[in-house]
């Protein structure tokens, strides 16, 4: 067979672009056994940023250009309340509403670009990023405490979210069908728009892969967006919007905005301009963004919102590994993913073997400043955590039993930064805050049941629905567990992590009940559907 050349080359490329696989880079390292090189670039990354640290001013960025306001915040480290990463400018209304007419003005030729042309932009940012792992890494260990392997661990979903979106794209045709038609002289299409600009808001666990989702979410389907990080991470989302601009992107289809949340929010949702706000937060911020949004206009709103993520233990568990994998969910980061478990049930006749081996993980959790090479756990987001953190082991302490941390870590340096132990408490009943509500710390409850059904109810009680676990070796437990856990993202015998470490590509990620709005997971096959519309074309010759 011939293959004619261009065509070759043509699909070749589709194919290129088509093979998504997950960046994953200290675990490459460590296959390539190269663990040390892996450290000595990460060494250099923080020796060099560190030299930047030099009080800086952070501009928001309209049309591709910087501007400084005058009004500004002073941004410091949690690792380090000494370190002033910088000042961030505050934009105000009126600069604001220029940045959505910007991009409603940039909406006209990007939305009518081919969108193999989008990609193509959208693949040089992934390069770029790649290109810059490190140091971007090493930056959101200074602004938001992760720790090495959870820093390289955002950017690389970062990377995986514009690979995977853009292979969506390519194999969706870019989301033009042709579909059935009963007259031969009829071409019938079905063709996904995109609705125009979109209000994009993120959390600040993910600064870096949540931020580059949602963007590339709106953007790679043909909307522009004005977009604002949270205000404790505003560097990551700034340096990737540098990025962008320098890979190609046109001016005004992404503007970034910093500044007060609850003003933006408000004229985010005032401006008729914005077709669609796209948020991942807490479910209270959210669902006043959703309520007060409706109240201006019909539009989409997609919200990825809180958890309270139940791991149950059965009596036939591997207990080792439900020990490693309720360890790594409840206390990676500090308890602060949306997707850490908070709960767990265990039967009564191992509860005491389980508890010991948990115990024995955490106290092998490291608690040092982020940019060290040993430290597991790394500070608290901010003052307003480490308060509540302080609340909680309170009325832990009156309402359960501590059977492990409630602490403040006040030795040497950490005193300067948010640091605290992993706690875990038993016996809390369930209509207690503590069981019942997000808190967004490293803060575990644990407590015992009878039957499994028992266990399987407590775990759906709750009004969230994001993760859920189980470590069982009866057939008929995991079945009733996947068959009836409400929960959008599902684990069974995960050794890794019980609830925590959803992939790209792997596992879609999105909450049930009030987790989530949309119901469609992030990194999945139908995330982008959600920033188009449907447009039906029927053509008679
Ligand atoms: P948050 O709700 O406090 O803030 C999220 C974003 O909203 C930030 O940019 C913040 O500045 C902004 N904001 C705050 N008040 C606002 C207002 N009135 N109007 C407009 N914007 C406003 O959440 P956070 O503390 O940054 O992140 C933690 C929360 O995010 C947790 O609840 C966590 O479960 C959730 N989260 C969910 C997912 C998911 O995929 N479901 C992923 C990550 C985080």
């Amino acid at each position: 067979m011939v293959i004619d050349n261009k065509l070759f080359n043509k699909y070749k490329i589709y194919i290129i672009y088509m093979k998504f696989m997950n960046e994953l880079t200290y675990e490459n390292y460590i296959k390539r056994n190269q663990e040390d090189i892996f450290h000595t670039k990460f060494d250099n990354a923080i020796e060099s940023l560190t030299k930047e640290f030099n009080n800086e001013d952070y501009p928001v960025i309209i049309n591709n250009e910087k501007i400084y306001t005058r009004d500004k915040y002073k941004h410091i480290s949690p690792v380090d309340r000494r370190i002033i990463l910088g000042y961030v400018s505050k934009i105000s209304d009126r600069l604001l509403n220029e940045a959505i007419d910007s991009s409603f003005q940039s909406f006209k030729e990007w939305s009518k670009l081919d969108y193999r042309k989008r990609i193509r932009i959208l693949k040089n940012v992934a390069n770029t990023i790649r290109s810059n792992k490190f140091q971007l890494a090493a930056l959101l260990i200074f602004e938001n405490g992760k720790n090495r392997y959870e820093s390289i661990a955002d950017i690389d979903e970062a990377i995986d979210f514009i690979n995977y979106y853009c292979s969506n794209m390519i194999k969706n045709n870019g989301y033009v069908t042709i579909n059935t038609s009963i007259e031969r002289t009829q071409k019938n299409i079905s063709i996904m728009k995109p609705y125009g600009v979109w209000g994009i808001i993120s959390p600040f666990n993910f600064p870096a892969a949540i931020f580059v989702g949602m963007n590339i979410g709106a953007i790679i389907t043909g909307n522009t967006a004005v977009a604002k990080p949270a205000s404790n991470t505003p560097i990551i989302g700034y340096k990737i919007v540098e990025i962008m601009i320098e890979s190609g992107l046109p001016p005004g289809v992404l503007n970034y905005i910093t500044g007060d949340a609850v003003k933006i929010g408000k004229t985010i949702i005032k401006s008729k301009k914005i077709s669609g706000i796209v948020f991942t937060g807490s479910k209270d911020v959210g669902y006043t963004l959703y309520k007060k949004s409706a109240n201006i206009k019909s539009r989409p709103i997609i919200a990825e919102l809180g958890g309270k993520n139940p791991t149950i233990v059965t009596m036939t568990a591997d207990l080792n590994r439900a020990a490693e994998g309720v360890s790594r969910a409840a206390f990676s980061y500090g308890g602060q993913k949306c997707s850490a478990c908070s709960r767990v049930y265990v039967h009564k006749n191992v509860k005491k073997q389980f508890i010991e081996r948990l115990i024995l993980n955490v106290t092998k959790i490291n608690i040092e400043n982020s940019d060290n090479r040993n430290c597991d756990l790394g500070p608290l987001i901010n003052s307003d955590a480490f308060q509540n953190f302080k609340k909680y082991v309170d009325i832990a302490s009156h309402e359960g039993k501590i059977l492990y941390g409630g602490k403040i870590m006040n030795e040497g340096d950490l005193k300067y930064g948010y640091y605290v132990t992993p706690t875990i408490v038993e016996g809390v009943p369930f209509d207690n805050v503590l069981v019942k509500k997000e808190l967004f710390l490293p803060f575990l409850c644990i407590n015992e049941f009878n039957q499994f059904s028992e266990a399987l109810n407590l775990c759906n009680k709750s009004e969230y629905g994001l993760t859920a676990a189980i470590y069982s070796k009866d057939k008929k437990e995991i079945d009733d567990f996947v068959n009836n856990i409400e929960a959008g993202v599902v684990y069974v015998n995960r050794h890794k992590s019980s609830t925590t470490g959803a992939l790209v590509g792997n596992q879609s990620f999105g909450g049930w009940k009030n987790s989530g709005i949309s119901g469609k997971g992030t990194g999945g096959k139908y995330y982008l559907t959600q920033f188009m519309r449907e447009q039906s074309q029927t053509i008679v010759e």
